[in-house]
Protein backbone atom coordinates (compact mmCIF):
# COMPACT_ATOMS: atom_id res chain seq x y z
CA UNK A 1 0.00 0.00 0.00
CA UNK A 2 0.99 3.29 -0.58
CA UNK A 3 0.63 6.27 1.96
CA UNK A 4 1.94 9.68 1.28
CA UNK A 5 3.43 12.03 4.36
CA UNK A 6 2.35 15.28 3.06
CA UNK A 7 2.23 18.74 5.14
CA UNK A 8 -1.07 21.19 4.92
CA UNK A 9 0.76 24.37 5.96
CA UNK A 10 4.02 26.69 5.04
CA UNK A 11 6.18 23.62 5.68
CA UNK A 12 8.00 22.48 9.11
CA UNK A 13 5.18 20.67 10.49
CA UNK A 14 7.19 17.73 11.77
CA UNK A 15 6.68 15.42 8.76
CA UNK A 16 9.85 14.50 9.30
CA UNK A 17 9.16 12.82 12.37
CA UNK A 18 6.10 11.58 11.11
CA UNK A 19 7.84 9.42 8.13
CA UNK A 20 10.83 8.23 10.54
CA UNK A 21 7.58 6.90 12.85
CA UNK A 22 5.43 5.24 9.99
CA UNK A 23 9.24 4.09 8.17
CA UNK A 24 8.91 1.57 11.16
CA UNK A 25 6.50 -0.51 8.92
CA UNK A 26 7.47 0.46 5.86
CA UNK A 27 9.49 -1.64 3.22
CA UNK A 28 10.27 1.90 1.01
CA UNK A 29 10.45 5.49 1.35
CA UNK A 30 10.56 7.87 -1.67
CA UNK A 31 11.24 11.54 -1.91
CA UNK A 32 9.08 13.15 -4.85
CA UNK A 33 9.53 16.36 -4.85
CA UNK A 34 11.63 19.72 -3.64
CA UNK A 35 15.69 19.92 -3.10
CA UNK A 36 17.86 20.45 -0.56
CA UNK A 37 16.77 23.43 0.48
CA UNK A 38 14.19 22.44 3.30
CA UNK A 39 15.04 20.12 5.96
CA UNK A 40 13.62 17.60 8.51
CA UNK A 41 14.35 17.74 11.73
CA UNK A 42 14.29 13.55 13.15
CA UNK A 43 15.88 12.72 16.79
CA UNK A 44 15.82 9.18 17.19
CA UNK A 45 18.48 6.44 19.18
CA UNK A 46 21.31 7.72 17.24
CA UNK A 47 20.98 11.11 18.16
CA UNK A 48 19.26 14.50 16.44
CA UNK A 49 19.65 14.47 12.35
CA UNK A 50 18.52 17.60 10.18
CA UNK A 51 17.87 15.59 7.11
CA UNK A 52 17.46 17.78 3.47
CA UNK A 53 18.03 15.20 0.66
CA UNK A 54 17.95 11.65 2.20
CA UNK A 55 13.80 10.41 2.91
CA UNK A 56 13.56 10.32 6.18
CA UNK A 57 13.64 6.12 6.25
CA UNK A 58 17.39 6.12 6.30
CA UNK A 59 17.64 4.94 9.99
CA UNK A 60 16.18 1.74 9.49
CA UNK A 61 17.82 -1.37 8.33
CA UNK A 62 14.65 -2.63 6.44
CA UNK A 63 13.86 0.56 4.54
CA UNK A 64 15.28 1.02 0.84
CA UNK A 65 15.09 5.10 0.66
CA UNK A 66 14.61 6.09 -2.94
CA UNK A 67 15.21 9.88 -4.40
CA UNK A 68 12.37 9.82 -7.22
CA UNK A 69 12.70 11.78 -10.46
CA UNK A 70 10.88 14.85 -8.92
CA UNK A 71 13.60 15.45 -6.90
CA UNK A 72 16.13 18.54 -7.93
CA UNK A 73 18.84 15.95 -7.05
CA UNK A 74 21.95 17.89 -5.50
CA UNK A 75 24.53 15.06 -5.92
CA UNK A 76 27.56 16.43 -3.65
CA UNK A 77 25.20 17.53 -0.70
CA UNK A 78 23.53 13.88 -1.15
CA UNK A 79 26.82 12.17 -0.33
CA UNK A 80 27.70 14.64 2.61
CA UNK A 81 24.14 13.78 3.89
CA UNK A 82 24.89 9.99 3.86
CA UNK A 83 28.60 10.39 5.25
CA UNK A 84 27.08 12.29 8.05
CA UNK A 85 24.46 10.10 8.84
CA UNK A 86 27.05 6.77 8.54
CA UNK A 87 29.66 8.95 10.62
CA UNK A 88 27.24 9.47 13.70
CA UNK A 89 26.48 4.92 13.46
CA UNK A 90 23.85 4.93 11.40
CA UNK A 91 24.03 1.42 9.50
CA UNK A 92 24.50 2.31 5.57
CA UNK A 93 21.13 3.04 4.19
CA UNK A 94 20.02 1.34 1.14
CA UNK A 95 19.73 4.34 -1.05
CA UNK A 96 18.08 4.02 -4.77
CA UNK A 97 18.31 7.12 -7.28
CA UNK A 98 16.10 7.65 -10.09
CA UNK A 99 17.28 7.59 -13.42
CA UNK A 100 14.91 9.74 -14.90
CA UNK A 101 16.13 12.85 -11.61
CA UNK A 102 17.80 15.90 -12.83
CA UNK A 103 20.45 17.05 -11.67
CA UNK A 104 20.87 20.68 -9.61
CA UNK A 105 23.89 22.16 -10.97
CA UNK A 106 27.00 24.17 -9.52
CA UNK A 107 25.92 26.89 -11.82
CA UNK A 108 21.81 26.74 -10.21
CA UNK A 109 22.81 27.60 -7.20
CA UNK A 110 24.96 30.55 -8.60
CA UNK A 111 22.22 31.89 -10.24
CA UNK A 112 20.19 31.79 -7.18
CA UNK A 113 22.62 33.65 -5.34
CA UNK A 114 23.02 35.95 -8.03
CA UNK A 115 19.54 36.89 -8.34
CA UNK A 116 18.85 37.36 -5.09
CA UNK A 117 21.46 39.85 -4.92
CA UNK A 118 19.72 41.34 -7.89
CA UNK A 119 16.59 41.51 -6.63
CA UNK A 120 17.85 42.64 -3.31
CA UNK A 121 14.83 44.11 -1.07
CA UNK A 122 12.39 42.46 -3.06
CA UNK A 123 13.83 39.13 -3.32
CA UNK A 124 11.84 35.74 -2.54
CA UNK A 125 13.84 34.94 0.43
CA UNK A 126 15.35 32.02 -0.82
CA UNK A 127 17.90 29.48 0.63
CA UNK A 128 19.65 29.66 -2.72
CA UNK A 129 20.11 26.09 -2.95
CA UNK A 130 19.33 26.39 -6.41
CA UNK A 131 16.14 25.36 -6.90
CA UNK A 132 14.27 27.81 -8.69
CA UNK A 133 16.48 28.12 -11.16
CA UNK A 134 17.02 24.08 -11.38
CA UNK A 135 13.07 23.62 -11.98
CA UNK A 136 12.90 26.52 -14.82
CA UNK A 137 16.05 24.98 -16.72
CA UNK A 138 14.10 21.19 -15.87
CA UNK A 139 10.83 23.07 -17.75
CA UNK A 140 12.70 24.75 -20.45
CA UNK A 141 14.45 21.42 -21.42
CA UNK A 142 17.59 22.02 -20.43
CA UNK A 143 18.79 20.77 -17.44
CA UNK A 144 20.58 17.56 -17.22
CA UNK A 145 18.56 13.98 -16.57
CA UNK A 146 20.69 11.18 -14.43
CA UNK A 147 20.56 8.68 -17.50
CA UNK A 148 22.44 11.13 -19.67
CA UNK A 149 25.93 10.81 -17.23
CA UNK A 150 25.76 7.66 -19.70
CA UNK A 151 24.98 9.15 -22.84
CA UNK A 152 28.44 9.53 -24.97
CA UNK A 153 31.27 11.76 -24.77
CA UNK A 154 30.92 13.54 -28.02
CA UNK A 155 26.65 13.90 -27.17
CA UNK A 156 26.71 15.30 -23.82
CA UNK A 157 29.14 18.02 -25.13
CA UNK A 158 27.56 19.03 -27.28
CA UNK A 159 24.55 19.65 -25.52
CA UNK A 160 26.39 20.98 -22.32
CA UNK A 161 27.63 23.82 -25.74
CA UNK A 162 24.33 24.39 -26.10
CA UNK A 163 22.96 25.03 -22.53
CA UNK A 164 25.63 27.39 -21.60
CA UNK A 165 25.11 29.78 -24.48
CA UNK A 166 21.94 31.08 -22.41
CA UNK A 167 23.55 30.94 -19.16
CA UNK A 168 26.66 32.69 -20.84
CA UNK A 169 24.57 35.30 -22.12
CA UNK A 170 22.76 35.97 -18.80
CA UNK A 171 26.05 35.66 -16.74
CA UNK A 172 27.70 38.15 -19.07
CA UNK A 173 25.00 40.99 -19.34
CA UNK A 174 22.49 40.99 -16.30
CA UNK A 175 24.63 39.62 -13.50
CA UNK A 176 28.83 40.46 -14.52
CA UNK A 177 29.91 37.22 -13.56
CA UNK A 178 32.44 34.67 -14.65
CA UNK A 179 31.41 32.78 -17.62
CA UNK A 180 30.41 28.69 -18.00
CA UNK A 181 33.07 26.39 -20.22
CA UNK A 182 31.83 22.99 -22.04
CA UNK A 183 35.23 21.31 -19.81
CA UNK A 184 34.46 22.25 -16.84
CA UNK A 185 30.64 21.40 -17.00
CA UNK A 186 31.47 17.98 -18.42
CA UNK A 187 34.02 17.54 -15.45
CA UNK A 188 31.34 18.45 -12.80
CA UNK A 189 29.31 15.89 -14.49
CA UNK A 190 31.66 13.28 -15.00
CA UNK A 191 32.45 13.43 -10.79
CA UNK A 192 28.68 13.34 -10.24
CA UNK A 193 28.78 10.60 -12.13
CA UNK A 194 31.45 8.82 -10.17
CA UNK A 195 29.32 9.38 -7.07
CA UNK A 196 25.99 8.08 -8.59
CA UNK A 197 26.69 5.47 -10.64
CA UNK A 198 26.10 2.65 -7.80
CA UNK A 199 22.70 3.41 -7.22
CA UNK A 200 21.21 4.83 -10.48
CA UNK A 201 17.83 2.70 -10.90
CA UNK A 202 14.75 2.52 -13.44
CA UNK A 203 12.76 3.53 -10.00
CA UNK A 204 9.43 3.28 -11.51
CA UNK A 205 10.07 0.07 -12.93
CA UNK A 206 11.33 -0.95 -9.21
CA UNK A 207 8.18 0.56 -7.87
CA UNK A 208 6.05 -1.49 -9.99
CA UNK A 209 6.89 -4.58 -8.79
CA UNK A 210 7.41 -3.42 -5.31
CA UNK A 211 3.28 -2.25 -5.41
CA UNK A 212 2.74 -5.52 -7.07
CA UNK A 213 4.40 -7.72 -4.06
CA UNK A 214 2.61 -5.60 -1.83
CA UNK A 215 5.11 -3.53 -0.08
CA UNK A 216 4.72 -0.57 2.20
CA UNK A 217 5.92 2.16 0.36
CA UNK A 218 5.62 6.08 1.37
CA UNK A 219 5.61 8.92 -0.26
CA UNK A 220 7.78 11.83 1.86
CA UNK A 221 6.72 15.44 0.81
CA UNK A 222 8.89 18.36 1.20
CA UNK A 223 7.47 22.11 2.77
CA UNK A 224 3.97 22.11 2.58
CA UNK A 225 0.30 23.38 0.65
CA UNK A 226 0.35 26.71 0.81
CA UNK A 227 3.81 26.56 -0.98
CA UNK A 228 2.47 24.82 -3.96
CA UNK A 229 3.57 26.02 -7.17
CA UNK A 230 -0.01 26.30 -8.24
CA UNK A 231 -2.20 25.89 -5.19
CA UNK A 232 -0.23 28.63 -2.30
CA UNK A 233 0.39 31.55 -2.32
CA UNK A 234 2.23 32.48 -5.42
CA UNK A 235 4.97 33.86 -6.15
CA UNK A 236 6.20 32.97 -3.04
CA UNK A 237 5.89 29.61 -3.15
CA UNK A 238 8.48 26.74 -4.07
CA UNK A 239 9.19 25.53 -7.60
CA UNK A 240 8.01 21.62 -7.36
CA UNK A 241 4.68 21.19 -6.42
CA UNK A 242 4.00 19.58 -2.79
CA UNK A 243 1.07 18.15 -2.90
CA UNK A 244 0.58 14.28 -2.69
CA UNK A 245 -1.19 14.20 -6.21
CA UNK A 246 2.19 14.97 -7.57
CA UNK A 247 3.69 11.69 -5.93
CA UNK A 248 2.27 9.92 -8.19
CA UNK A 249 4.37 11.68 -11.14
CA UNK A 250 7.95 12.69 -9.09
CA UNK A 251 7.80 8.50 -7.94
CA UNK A 252 6.41 7.21 -11.17
CA UNK A 253 3.24 5.24 -9.63
CA UNK A 254 -0.23 5.42 -10.43
CA UNK A 255 -2.28 8.11 -8.83
CA UNK A 256 -5.00 5.80 -7.80
CA UNK A 257 -2.49 3.49 -5.63
CA UNK A 258 -1.90 6.30 -3.07
CA UNK A 259 -4.46 5.06 -0.58
CA UNK A 260 -3.59 6.85 2.55
CA UNK A 261 -3.25 10.75 2.78
CA UNK A 262 -1.48 11.54 6.03
CA UNK A 263 -1.52 14.98 6.40
CA UNK A 264 0.97 17.17 9.10
CA UNK A 265 -0.56 19.75 10.29
CA UNK A 266 1.06 21.85 12.99
CA UNK A 267 -1.00 23.16 16.30
CA UNK A 268 0.58 26.79 15.45
CA UNK A 269 1.84 28.00 12.51
CA UNK A 270 5.09 29.03 11.49
CA UNK A 271 6.62 29.87 7.69
CA UNK A 272 9.65 30.74 6.49
CA UNK A 273 11.06 33.09 3.69
CA UNK A 274 8.17 36.18 2.41
CA UNK A 275 4.49 35.63 1.56
CA UNK A 276 1.33 35.86 2.74
CA UNK A 277 1.42 34.79 6.63
CA UNK A 278 -2.52 36.25 7.70
CA UNK A 279 -1.89 34.74 11.51
CA UNK A 280 1.34 35.63 11.99
CA UNK A 281 2.40 37.45 15.29
CA UNK A 282 5.11 39.73 16.25
CA UNK A 283 7.13 41.07 19.02
CA UNK A 284 7.70 39.22 22.19
CA UNK A 285 4.33 37.07 21.87
CA UNK A 286 5.96 35.89 18.56
CA UNK A 287 9.57 35.50 20.24
CA UNK A 288 8.27 33.63 23.06
CA UNK A 289 6.55 30.47 20.56
CA UNK A 290 9.97 30.62 18.55
CA UNK A 291 12.05 30.00 21.60
CA UNK A 292 9.62 27.16 22.87
CA UNK A 293 8.66 25.70 19.19
CA UNK A 294 9.62 22.63 18.09
CA UNK A 295 12.90 21.18 19.80
CA UNK A 296 14.60 23.66 20.77
CA UNK A 297 12.91 26.69 19.08
CA UNK A 298 11.83 27.68 15.66
CA UNK A 299 14.84 27.71 13.78
CA UNK A 300 15.37 26.65 10.24
CA UNK A 301 16.84 23.03 9.90
CA UNK A 302 18.68 24.37 6.49
CA UNK A 303 19.85 27.89 7.42
CA UNK A 304 18.81 28.38 10.85
CA UNK A 305 16.81 31.37 9.67
CA UNK A 306 14.51 32.19 12.76
CA UNK A 307 11.13 31.14 11.18
CA UNK A 308 7.76 33.77 11.32
CA UNK A 309 5.26 32.59 14.17
CA UNK A 310 1.47 32.73 14.30
CA UNK A 311 -1.55 31.02 15.91
CA UNK A 312 -3.10 28.06 14.35
CA UNK A 313 -4.83 29.18 11.07
CA UNK A 314 -8.45 27.31 10.02
CA UNK A 315 -8.89 28.66 6.96
CA UNK A 316 -4.94 27.84 5.55
CA UNK A 317 -5.28 24.41 7.25
CA UNK A 318 -8.58 23.77 5.84
CA UNK A 319 -7.59 24.23 2.74
CA UNK A 320 -4.20 22.52 3.11
CA UNK A 321 -5.96 19.37 4.13
CA UNK A 322 -8.55 19.30 0.90
CA UNK A 323 -5.40 20.17 -1.48
CA UNK A 324 -3.79 17.49 -0.52
CA UNK A 325 -6.78 14.88 -0.60
CA UNK A 326 -6.17 14.40 3.18
CA UNK A 327 -7.00 10.82 5.00
CA UNK A 328 -5.59 11.33 8.28
CA UNK A 329 -4.70 14.31 9.81
CA UNK A 330 -1.20 14.07 11.71
CA UNK A 331 -1.52 17.24 14.45
CA UNK A 332 1.88 17.92 15.51
CA UNK A 333 3.79 19.92 18.09
CA UNK A 334 0.76 20.42 20.75
CA UNK A 335 2.83 20.04 23.63
CA UNK A 336 4.37 23.08 22.82
CA UNK A 337 1.18 24.93 23.79
CA UNK A 338 1.31 24.00 27.24
CA UNK A 339 2.42 27.66 28.76
CA UNK A 340 -0.45 29.56 27.37
CA UNK A 341 -3.28 30.67 29.53
CA UNK A 342 -5.33 31.23 26.24
CA UNK A 343 -4.87 30.26 22.55
CA UNK A 344 -5.83 32.44 19.81
CA UNK A 345 -7.08 30.37 16.82
CA UNK A 346 -7.78 32.54 13.44
CA UNK A 347 -11.36 31.14 12.20
CA UNK A 348 -11.98 33.57 9.70
CA UNK A 349 -10.46 35.63 7.08
CA UNK A 350 -11.94 39.53 7.28
CA UNK A 351 -11.86 40.26 3.62
CA UNK A 352 -13.05 44.12 2.55
CA UNK A 353 -15.47 44.02 5.98
CA UNK A 354 -16.79 40.35 4.32
CA UNK A 355 -15.76 36.97 7.25
CA UNK A 356 -14.67 33.75 4.73
CA UNK A 357 -13.67 30.98 5.46
CA UNK A 358 -12.55 29.86 2.11
CA UNK A 359 -8.81 30.13 1.69
CA UNK A 360 -8.52 33.13 -1.57
CA UNK A 361 -5.91 33.90 -3.96
CA UNK A 362 -2.78 35.92 -3.37
CA UNK A 363 -4.71 39.14 -4.33
CA UNK A 364 -7.68 38.68 -1.90
CA UNK A 365 -5.42 37.61 0.49
CA UNK A 366 -2.97 40.46 1.20
CA UNK A 367 -6.10 42.22 2.08
CA UNK A 368 -6.82 38.95 4.37
CA UNK A 369 -7.50 40.16 8.80
CA UNK A 370 -7.82 37.33 10.98
CA UNK A 371 -10.47 36.35 12.90
CA UNK A 372 -10.24 34.87 16.09
CA UNK A 373 -12.18 33.18 18.35
CA UNK A 374 -10.13 32.20 22.04
CA UNK A 375 -9.54 28.86 24.11
CA UNK A 376 -8.79 28.53 27.19
CA UNK A 377 -5.26 27.06 27.92
CA UNK A 378 -4.44 23.38 29.57
CA UNK A 379 -1.09 25.14 31.68
CA UNK A 380 0.66 21.33 31.43
CA UNK A 381 3.00 19.31 30.17
CA UNK A 382 1.26 16.84 27.76
CA UNK A 383 4.70 14.88 27.33
CA UNK A 384 4.50 11.31 27.48
CA UNK A 385 0.50 11.09 27.72
CA UNK A 386 0.02 7.87 25.40
CA UNK A 387 -3.90 7.71 25.26
CA UNK A 388 -5.94 10.50 24.03
CA UNK A 389 -8.72 10.30 26.98
CA UNK A 390 -5.66 11.54 29.58
CA UNK A 391 -4.81 14.73 27.58
CA UNK A 392 -6.14 17.53 29.74
CA UNK A 393 -10.31 18.20 28.93
CA UNK A 394 -8.72 22.41 27.37
CA UNK A 395 -6.13 20.49 25.00
CA UNK A 396 -8.85 17.59 23.79
CA UNK A 397 -11.54 20.85 23.60
CA UNK A 398 -8.51 21.97 21.13
CA UNK A 399 -8.00 19.51 18.94
CA UNK A 400 -11.65 18.80 18.31
CA UNK A 401 -12.15 22.67 18.08
CA UNK A 402 -10.03 22.44 15.31
CA UNK A 403 -10.77 19.29 13.82
CA UNK A 404 -14.15 20.74 13.19
CA UNK A 405 -13.03 23.62 11.77
CA UNK A 406 -10.79 21.78 9.32
CA UNK A 407 -13.12 18.94 8.05
CA UNK A 408 -10.45 16.28 8.37
CA UNK A 409 -9.74 13.69 11.24
CA UNK A 410 -7.11 14.03 13.61
CA UNK A 411 -5.72 10.60 13.95
CA UNK A 412 -2.52 10.71 15.25
CA UNK A 413 -1.46 13.50 17.70
CA UNK A 414 2.14 14.14 18.34
CA UNK A 415 2.84 15.57 21.92
CA UNK A 416 6.76 15.64 21.97
CA UNK A 417 9.45 15.13 18.79
CA UNK A 418 10.92 11.39 19.75
CA UNK A 419 9.10 8.55 17.79
CA UNK A 420 7.69 7.43 20.94
CA UNK A 421 5.39 10.50 21.23
CA UNK A 422 2.34 10.12 19.67
CA UNK A 423 -0.86 9.38 20.62
CA UNK A 424 -3.06 7.35 17.91
CA UNK A 425 -6.91 8.27 18.24
CA UNK A 426 -9.02 5.94 16.33
CA UNK A 427 -12.04 8.02 14.16
P1 LIG B 1 9.40 18.99 8.61
O1 LIG B 1 10.20 19.72 7.59
O2 LIG B 1 7.93 19.04 8.33
O3 LIG B 1 9.89 17.62 8.85
O4 LIG B 1 9.56 19.77 9.97
P2 LIG B 1 10.90 20.25 10.73
O5 LIG B 1 11.73 19.09 11.02
O6 LIG B 1 11.51 21.38 10.03
O7 LIG B 1 10.26 20.91 12.03
C1 LIG B 1 9.62 20.23 12.98
C2 LIG B 1 10.39 20.43 14.29
O8 LIG B 1 9.54 20.09 15.32
C3 LIG B 1 11.60 19.54 14.43
O9 LIG B 1 12.57 20.20 15.19
C4 LIG B 1 11.04 18.31 15.19
O10 LIG B 1 12.01 17.65 15.97
C5 LIG B 1 10.04 18.97 16.06
N1 LIG B 1 8.86 18.18 16.37
C6 LIG B 1 8.15 17.32 15.57
N2 LIG B 1 7.06 16.90 16.21
C7 LIG B 1 7.08 17.47 17.45
C8 LIG B 1 6.21 17.44 18.57
O11 LIG B 1 5.17 16.81 18.57
N3 LIG B 1 6.58 18.21 19.65
C9 LIG B 1 7.71 18.96 19.68
N4 LIG B 1 7.97 19.66 20.77
N5 LIG B 1 8.54 19.02 18.64
C10 LIG B 1 8.23 18.29 17.53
Amino acid sequence: MVTAVVGANWGDEGKGKITDMLAENSDIIIRFQGGANAGHTIINDYGKFALHTLPSGVFYDHTTSIIGNGVALDIPKLFNEVKGIVDKGVPMPKILVSDRAQMVMPYHVLFDEYEEERLKGASFGSTKSGIAPFYSDKYAKIGFQVSELFDDEQSLKDKIARVIVQKNALLEHLYHKPLLTVDGVYATLMEYKEMVEPFVCDVSAYLYNAIKEGKNILLEGQLGSMKDPDHGIYPMVTSSSTLAGYGAIGAGIPPYEIKKIVTVCKAYSSAVGAGEFTSEIFGEEADELRRRGGDGGEFGATTGRPRRMGWFDCVASKYGCRLQGTTDVAFTVLDVLGYLDEIPVCVGYDIDGEVTTDFPTTTRLKKAKPVYEVLPGWKCDIRGIKNYEDLPENCRNYIEFIEKQIGFPITMISNGPSRSDIIYRNK
